[in-house]
Formats: C-alpha cells, sequence, structure tokens
C-alpha cells in the first residue's frame, strides 16, 4: 500500500506552491514539470507506482484517508479540478461554476468535504453494511464442523476407488465448487471429482471408451454400485449428462454429494477463485453476499434464462479488478505486472508451459504474496526460504459496503453487463472473440475455456430481470435503511421492482453497440500503460478520456 506519509509528503510540494500564488492554486502539469527539472528520488519513486505520475496524483487527490491526513497537517482542504466537466459540475461538494481553469488544478479550499453531513451519512451507512456482510459471511460460510464432515466424505470416497478393482493409479479425489472456494454454506451440495492425472489429457474417443467399460469409474453405473455398496443412499446414475455424475446422499454426515470423473477443468476453476478469495478478506464476504443475493432474488438459474452460481462469481471478481482504475482490489493473476518482486515462474502456475488439463492451457500466478499493511490484506508467511514470489500490494481501503453498493450500481446499467467479461483478459482485448458472442445478451469468457461463454444461457428477457434486481437493491441500499439481508429478502418493494423493471425492458433499444474495437473493453488503457512501461516510454500520457469514472 501506498504509505498515507508518503503521499502527503508529495502533496505538501504542491501546497506550498499553492499557498505561493494569490488565487491559491497550481496546476498539476506544472508541479510535474518542476519536480522533473531536477532528479528527485520522489518523482522516480512515484514513476515507478501505479501507471505515472498523473496515476498517482489522482491516486492521492481522490484519497480519502489521503485526504484527511492533509487536512490534519496542514488545515486546509483542496479539491481537484479536472477538466471543463468538473468546472460545470463541481468536485464533490465544491461549486466550481466560478472557476476559469482548463488544466487538471489542486486548489486549496478552507473545508474538508468528507465532512459535509452527507458525506458523513454514507459512510456511516456504507460501515454498516460492511460490518453486516462481513458478520453475515462469518456467520453462514462453512464452519469447522462442516469442513470435517466434507473431508470424512472424501476419505471415504478416496478408499471405494483405491478399493475397486479398476483403481487407477496416482488419482486424486478433490473438492470442487463452492467447497473449494470456500463459498459454500453448511447446507451447500459438496461436489467432488476424481482427477487421474495420465488421463486428463485423454481424448474424448479413450473416455468414451472408458466411459462405456463394465468395471471404469467413469461409468456411472459401476460407481453408483460401488457407492451403494458402501452404504450411500439415495445414489442416482446420471450417465447421459454431458459431465456425467453419480448423486448421492452420505447418511453419516447428512451431506448431498455429486461425484464425477471428469471435471479437472472444474477443479482448476474452484481453485482460481479461491487464489483470489485468498488476496483480500473482502473477496470472500462480496462473493459469498452477491451468490446469496442472486439466490435469494431467483436469478441463479442458467435452465430459466439467467446465470450460474460460477458466471456471478467470475462477474463479481471482474468488478473487484476493475472498482478502481488505479488501485484495484485484486489484480488480474493471468497477467499481473508486479511493482515489487516477480516469481521466475518455477513452483508456480505461471511457469508451467506444458499445464494442460482438458486441452486447456491453465497459467496463472497462484505464488502471490501480499505486502501491504492493509487491514483488508491477508498476509501469507513466505513459502520457503529463499523462493522469489510475485508481490502484490493492493492499496485500495475502500470499506466492503461501498463497493458492493458501487456494485450494485454499476451492474444496473445496460452497457456494464454487456461488455464483453473476462477475467483472463482484464484490462486488455479479448483476442479471437467467436463471432457468436457478438449475438449474445451477455457475454462471460471461461478463464481455461476460452472459447467458452458461461453466460450463454443468459436471454434477453433474463438479462433485463437480473439489471432490474441490481437496479432496485442499488436503491434500496442506498436510499433506505435497509439490511442487505433484509433487501434480499424483502417483497414490500415490489412495488417499485416493477417500475425499474419496465425501465429496463426499454433500455436495450436506446443503447448503441459498441462501435469500434477500442470501446469493447473499457480497461486496456491500463495495459497500454504497462506497454510503455516496459518499452520505457514517458509516462505522461493520460487523455482525458482514461478517467471517465469506472462508475
Ligand atoms: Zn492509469
Ligand atoms: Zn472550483
Ligand atoms: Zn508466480
Amino acid at each position: 500500500m501506498l504509505p498515507v506519509d508518503y503521499c502527503v509528503n508529495v502533496l505538501e510540494g504542491l501546497y506550498e506552491m499553492a499557498s505561493w500564488t494569490s488565487e491559491r492554486y497550481v496546476r498539476l502539469w506544472d508541479y510535474e514539470v518542476e519536480l522533473k527539472i531536477e532528479f528527485s528520488p520522489e518523482l522516480e519513486e512515484i514513476e515507478s507506482r501505479c501507471c505515472g505520475f498523473n496515476c498517482f496524483m489522482y491516486y492521492c487527490l481522490r484519497t480519502e484517508h489521503v485526504y484527511n491526513a492533509f487536512y490534519e497537517r496542514f488545515d486546509h482542504g483542496f479539491v481537484l479540478v479536472e477538466n471543463e466537466d468538473f468546472q460545470r459540475n463541481g468536485f464533490d461538494g465544491h461549486d466550481c461554476s466560478g472557476c476559469r481553469h482548463k488544466d487538471p488544478l489542486f486548489l486549496l479550499v478552507n473545508h474538508n468535504r468528507f465532512h459535509s453531513p452527507e458525506n458523513q451519512r454514507k459512510k456511516m451507512a456504507s460501515l454498516r453494511l460492511e460490518r453486516e456482510l462481513f458478520k453475515f459471511y462469518d456467520d453462514n460460510a462453512m464452519t469447522q464442523k462442516t469442513i470435517r464432515d466434507r473431508n470424512i466424505v472424501i476419505d471415504k470416497i478416496h478408499g471405494m476407488v483405491e478399493n475397486s478393482r479398476s483403481c487407477p493409479p496416482n488419482f486424486k479425489v478433490e473438492f470442487f465448487g463452492s467447497t473449494r472456494t470456500r463459498l459454500a454454506s453448511d447446507s451447500s451440495d459438496l461436489d467432488l471429482a476424481i482427477v487421474i492425472p495420465q488421463n486428463i489429457n485423454a481424448d474424448r474417443e479413450t473416455l468414451k471408451r472408458l466411459k462405456d467399460m463394465r468395471d471404469s469409474i467413469y461409468n456411472m453405473h459401476f460407481l453408483a454400485s460401488k457407492l451403494r455398496e458402501m452404504g450411500m443412499t439415495n445414489v442416482e446414475a446420471i450417465q447421459g449428462a454431458r459431465v456425467p455424475i453419480c448423486k448421492f446422499v452420505d447418511p453419516e454426515t447428512g451431506l448431498h454429494c455429486d461425484l464425477n470423473a471428469a471435471s479437472a477443468l472444474g477443479v482448476e476453476n474452484s481453485q482460481l477463485i479461491d487464489e483470489y478469495r485468498k488476496l483480500d478478506t473482502r473477496v470472500g464476504p462480496f462473493l459469498y453476499a452477491l451468490k446469496y443475493f442472486v439466490k435469494q432474488r431467483d436469478i441463479n438459474d442458467n435452465q430459466r434464462g439467467t446465470l450460474s452460481s460460477y458466471a456471478y462469481c467470475l462477474l463479481g471478481i471482474y468488478y473487484l479488478m476493475n472498482h478502481d482504475h488505479d488501485s484495484p482490489i485484486i489484480p488480474n493473476l493471468h497477467n499481473f505486472k508486479s511493482n515489487g518482486d516477480e516469481c521466475p515462474g518455477y513452483g508456480c502456475k505461471i511457469g508451467i508451459r506444458n499445464h494442460v488439463v482438458e486441452n486447456q492451457q491453465v497459467r496463472y500466478h497462484d505464488c502471490i504474496e501480499v505486502i501491504s499493511d492493509s487491514k483488508y490484506q491477508i498476509k501469507k508467511e513466505k513459502r520457503r526460504q529463499g523462493s522469489v514470489r510475485t508481490q502484490w500490494d493492493g492499496f485500495c481501503l475502500d470499506d466492503l459496503g461501498k463497493i458492493m453498493l458501487d456494485f450494485f450500481k454499476w451492474a444496473s446499467k445496460i452497457e456494464n453487463l454487456t461488455t464483453h467479461i473476462s477475467i483472463r483478459y482484464s484490462g486488455m482485448d479479448i483476442p479471437n472473440v467467436p463471432d457468436k458472442w457478438f449475438k449474445k445478451s451477455m457475454v462471460i469468457q471461461d478463464p481455461f475455456i476460452l472459447s467458452k461463454n458461461v453466460a450463454s444461457s443468459c436471454s434477453e428477457l433474463g438479462l433485463n430481470r437480473i439489471l432490474a434486481e441490481f437496479q432496485r437493491a442499488a436503491h434500496l441500499l442506498e436510499e433506505t435503511d435497509m439490511t442487505f439481508v433484509d433487501m434480499c429478502n424483502s417483497r414490500s418493494a415490489l412495488g417499485s421492482y416493477s417500475q425499474l423493471s419496465r425501465t429496463a425492458v426499454e433500455v436495450p433499444f436506446r443503447v448503441d453497440k459498441p462501435r469500434n474495437k477500442k470501446n469493447k473493453n473499457r480497461f486496456r488503457h491500463r495495459m497500454q500503460q504497462n506497454n510503455n512501461q516496459n518499452m520505457g516510454g514517458n509516462f505522461n500520457n493520460h487523455t482525458n478520456d482514461e478517467y471517465i469514472s469506472f462508475h
């Protein structure tokens, strides 16, 4: 995290320059020139962080805890006047109608803009929501007992496969789905996969042959008979499904289970989500709340025109990567340029060029070491002495309540949900976009099967229902004192719901489809910035349109 003191020290230069002038302002660009005249360690430091000078300044100037520290030290507030748009509309409560400056401008004012009664009220509300969401996750996500129960079942299945005559060597029984992502509740189904390394890359023909063999674990009827033998109840073999599974109930723990022998990628998907969850304490409660919300609001059914839980998880992760341009909550682990150390590729999935699961490349950093002191980040102990890990120092300190509310607002806008969403290529253009994606209501790219749209189940009607529900949530959380759980369950707001729903239905006909490639991904500029840095290009190439707010 960027130390607050460091930011305020850099702002001190701005403060001094501004306080010398009678109009109490300084142009940001003048200050940068000033810094550049002489070699300054500050400038060097700034340019190695974020994506250059402007990004750093914008971070400092817009970040509440930096602002408050500044106010405390200098007894002065400031506004950042960015461009003509802000002259018209003002910035955070400061009326800029009289301002005549066009450049990004640092202007001293004599009040603390974060201390207005309106801001205080918002802050209290979002902190209340944050407390609720953390508690909701702690109280309802898997308890120690159910983790024990789940391990009991996995051991039984492992023993069963091992003892069957056709047991392949080196097989593993793995959790996947919500048990692996740690987003399960005690009552969630248990998803289990038998993973066999040497058959992982087997072609379809081989798998089909194995499926038809009488005593192969790929044959669900064979698995079912084995499960019955060991005393499992309600055993049901579903051989014809795209992924054949066996359903059963373990009588000892009461857990409802799905077992299959063809979900090596399902295991990888879940593992990836879990890697993100482990980077920051806000991720788990955020995704858990989102899953709960979509379930309660009945927009979580890929058989009926809306989305699967997996699709919502990817949507949520994508949002967290892009919540704040200059300080994302989580990085893109598939394509991460660290400001600190970076792993050399050994002992990390990013380095395994031939790590192919079900014919798909599985490459991302699973080696992240969190180095910031942010209260939201989870420090992991070093894995091994001497091994270099990729360092991540996220410095977004927005509270979870604000993030949740901002997410609902973002997801209320059709142009955001209809952009091609990809956590694999977040911040970049998606290469080789299949033509059929342009006809889809929603596109969420699978992080490993790159031609797969996990939102392909979403119908136009479904999209409108999803938008209406997100609008309703944003409205109720912002305008009323309703708790999150009440918001999810209340029917009292149905009146405004149908009203919102009608609005949402009309919207698709008004929205222009993105005309050129550049608009397809709103966050690609970060990638361009990285390229510039790699090529040693200069940093001062932000244009105004890069600062179009994410929200
Ligand atoms: Zn930037
Ligand atoms: Zn002004
Ligand atoms: Zn790595």
